[in-house]
């Protein structure tokens, strides 16, 4: 018994637990921490010591929300965004890397940020190939540039009618630029070969070491569906192959409307991939000008974006989550579709206890009423501070710099008592590292974005809150049982730093790197070049 115990000294242990916030050691057993203290407490301790060096240790992270199917399909393509690309010409030379590839993919542009200033188009990505077709996908999802070849497999020409919902951009002689908007985007898609229920979950369990590196160890996927096969499915055999994070998937209700596959066992939090909520829109996005918001969007005094559910879709979805003791997650950006949630659910019981029943997804302009009832009525919020930071152009383009500045008030919803956590929402962001939670950290404490503009100095938090809302907060938010925080009875899921964000100028944190990635207590990853772990 003696033999599976394992003590860690030397450590600057920062345990995110509000009652004992620092240790130097602890002692782990089958996984799970036995012992969290000063090491001069401990006296003939029998078992395997690793010396931490005086490194600083934090919980391991919990992305409260991301999409890591997408990002491991990404992480195959060319990321178009910065800190790697800036321009067109750019995007011409990093597509030209993947040559080799039968279609040349790419992600992440936003024309904002491009020194064009405009989206590639089918001249500039024929400069790449003419034999093979390229798709590059707009940091926003729901518009794609393509050349030639892609075109012409999809049967995209002058003549080719408009689909529903959908545009094809065309030059002055009708003739189509390669830019395909909405439902169009789908006239090439569909040629695209199908990833099979294999390729996805290997994706997957590569994706696993990559997320070890920057120190996440819980993961939850925000739009898992069950076409065009079944996330859990697919997520079960990852796992098989290799996939060792526990991860929460929240179901999206349109799918569960049609088949309601949730059922005792697949709810069951103690399986470490389970199923935690149902997921609502109700709304869009900021920088797509749809986040349904008052005031209007700068410069367009009648746009007042656009809602995309009722009170009797979030109604009639609750119930169904209350009946399963999960969720209910709503994605909601602009005021009126975040006081559109709270209304409906004011003063009505919650149905969770041991954690919030409703999420509000990126909680970006929350009004002060609805930030003082999600608080009374235990609703809970989840920005992302890498948004700012990464789609500053957009934020600024579209609200100006005051309204930005008050957005995502993280330090006000945390002083009105409000459940917050971070997350990334990785890959949908306008960033080449976009799960790194370093990146998100740094902006959340210094409130300015990758070029320099201030967002804001009054929602500056302070880091220990930072890495508190990405252990712990995360923790209570998506319900993962015993983790987050280093504390006896939890298990031993933790990173060592290469550099103490504690005494780093914050402009510095997001240079930070993980040293070694601990699940409980068994060493899942260890930096190139790092020895002496274990
Ligand atoms: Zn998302």
């Amino acid at each position: 018994m003696e033999m599976n115990k394992l003590m860690f000294m030397n450590g600057k242990i920062f345990t995110s637990n509000k009652e004992k916030k620092y240790a130097n050691a602890m002692i782990i057993h089958n996984g799970i921490i036995e012992w969290i203290g000063n090491q001069e407490e401990i006296q003939d301790f029998q078992g395997a010591v690793v010396d931490l060096k005086n490194r600083r240790v934090l919980p391991g992270i919990i992305d409260a929300h991301m999409h890591p199917l997408l990002l491991a399909n990404f992480s195959k393509q060319i990321a178009c965004t910065p800190p790697v690309v800036y321009s067109i010409v750019d995007i011409i030379r990093e597509l030209t890397t993947m040559v080799e590839a039968d279609w040349i993919e790419g992600w992440g542009y936003d024309e904002g940020k491009l020194k064009e200033k405009r989206s590639p188009n089918r001249q500039d990505l024929d400069l790449v190939s003419i034999d093979k077709p390229i798709v590059v996908t707009r940091t926003c999802g729901h518009i794609i540039s393509v050349n030639s070849k892609a075109l012409s497999i999809a049967g995209i020409n002058k003549d080719t009618p408009d689909p529903v919902g959908g545009k094809i951009d065309r030059d002055k002689n009708g003739e189509p630029t390669g830019v395909l908007r909405e439902s169009a985007r789908l006239l090439v898609l569909n040629k695209m070969p199908q990833l099979s229920m294999e390729e996805n979950a290997s994706r997957l369990a590569e994706l696993t070491k990559s997320l070890y590196a920057h120190g996440i160890t819980a993961i939850t996927d925000l739009m898992a569906s069950h076409k065009p096969m079944d996330y859990v499915d697919i997520y079960t055999l990852a796992r098989e192959k290799g996939l060792t994070q526990n991860v929460v998937l929240y179901y999206m209700w349109h799918d569960l409307k049609i088949n309601p596959i949730l059922n005792v066992e697949n709810t069951e939090r103690k399986n470490p991939i389970h199923i935690g909520g149902v997921k609502l829109f109700a709304d869009g996005s900021v920088s797509g000008r749809t986040a349904w918001v008052n005031p209007s969007f700068l410069g367009e005094e009648d746009n007042h974006g656009i809602s995309t559910t009722s009170e009797n879709e979030l109604l009639e979805a609750a119930e169904y989550a209350k009946q399963h003791g999960v969720q209910l997650v709503v994605h909601a950006m602009g005021e009126q579709a975040i006081d559109l949630v709270v209304n409906t659910f004011y003063g009505k019981e919650p149905w969770i206890h041991d954690g919030p029943s409703i999420r509000i997804e990126h909680a970006a302009m929350p009004t002060l009423q609805a930030i003082e009832r999600a608080a009374e009525m235990g609703i809970a919020f989840v920005p992302q501070p890498i948004f700012l930071y990464a789609e500053i152009e957009s934020y600024l383009a579209n609200l100006g710099s005051d309204r930005t500045k008050t957005t995502y008030p993280v330090k006000t919803m945390l002083n009105s008592g409000i459940s917050v956590a971070f997350s990334s929402d990785a890959p949908a962001t306008a960033w080449a590292d976009p799960v790194n939670p370093f990146v998100g950290i740094k902006s959340a404490v210094t409130r300015v974005a990758y070029d320099g503009t201030n967002t804001g100095d009054s929602e500056k938090i302070d880091v220990d809150n930072a890495i508190e809302l990405y252990t712990r907060g995360a923790q209570y938010i998506t319900r993962i049982p015993n983790v987050g925080q280093l504390i006896e009875g939890y298990h031993a899921d933790f990173i060592v730093l290469n550099k103490d964000i504690f005494e780093v100028s914050p402009e510095e944190i997001d240079q930070i790197s993980v040293e070694a990635t601990f699940l409980k207590g068994e060493l899942v990853y260890l930096k190139e070049g790092v020895s002496s772990i274990k």
